[in-house]
């Protein structure tokens, strides 16, 4: 077992404890929970993906209806990393504590398909995913997994079966609204928990940063765990900074076996 300053250690038990006694847990993940299985957080500055191109501009929706070859050229290199990519202990760590009971859903801001990966079964996908492809012409939604591999080996982009139309990931991008039956039942996730863990997102992309304030406002408990603070540490039970995938493996320990 890994062994953690006395303050973490503590941070962990007490979490460990609010996970015990909660009826209803609700986790929500942001880039932080991947960056340990490779995959770049393209939102944050000084990222490789960044550096390269501006992805504000070349993964926004205008673009992608305006130059999609532009689009699907700056993704192809994530898409690629997450088609290999592996969940890390953090996400089998939050798989199990779901199997278990603990985790009634996890919320994430990722389009990486790792928390399904590791075995979650209930998982709100609040910036798209992957998994499908929708048409621009006939809205046809298709299995992206025939499509991936040709585009990421060959950059070929993917048409519809059914009119021949370019296809577009069912990611959210850039200007983007977020789907609402989605937005919906994260609200409701939210505001019915009495526990939250933030795991690995900074809380700044809106409207989801907001949520942990609606989880708050009625009472639930807040678990911050980040490499760096969130606007809400102040008002977390517990906030550690530190990396997630060596915080929630020890945490779900000591909540199954400890
Ligand atoms: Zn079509």
């Amino acid at each position: 077992m890994k062994s953690f300053p006395d303050s973490i250690q503590a941070g962990i038990e007490f979490s460990s404890e609010l996970f015990r006694k909660a009826k209803r847990a609700v986790v929500l993940t942001g880039a932080g929970i991947s960056t340990p299985s490779g995959i770049p957080d393209f939102r944050s500055e000084g990222s490789g993906l960044w550096s390269r191109d501006e992805p504000l501009e070349v993964a926004s929706l205008l673009t992608f209806r305006t130059h999609p070859e532009n689009s699907y050229e700056w993704f192809r290199p994530l898409a690629r990393q997450i088609f290999e990519a592996t969940p890390n202990a953090a996400h089998r760590a939050l798989a199990e504590l779901e199997k278990a009971g603990y985790i009634h859903s996890v919320l994430t801001q990722n389009i990486d398909l790792l928390h399904q990966k590791a075995g979650t079964m209930h998982v709100v996908e609040l910036h798209g995913t992957l998994r499908t492809l929708s048409c621009t012409q006939c809205f046809q939604q298709v299995d992206s997994m025939p499509y991936l591999k040709p585009f990421i080996e060959q950059g070929r982009l993917p048409h519809c079966p059914h009119c021949g139309s370019l296809l577009k990931p069912d990611v959210i991008l850039f200007g983007e609204q977020l789907p609402q039956k989605t937005w919906l039942e994260a609200q409701r996730e939210s505001r019915t928990c009495d526990l939250m863990l933030v795991a690995g997102s900074s809380l700044e992309v809106m409207p989801v940063a907001g949520l942990p304030m609606q989880a708050l406002d009625r009472g639930a408990h807040l678990v911050i765990i980040n490499n760096s603070p969130t606007y809400l540490n102040v008002r977390a039970d517990v906030a550690i900074q530190a990396n997630v995938s060596d915080i929630i493996p020890a945490i779900a320990e000591q909540v199954l076996y400890g």
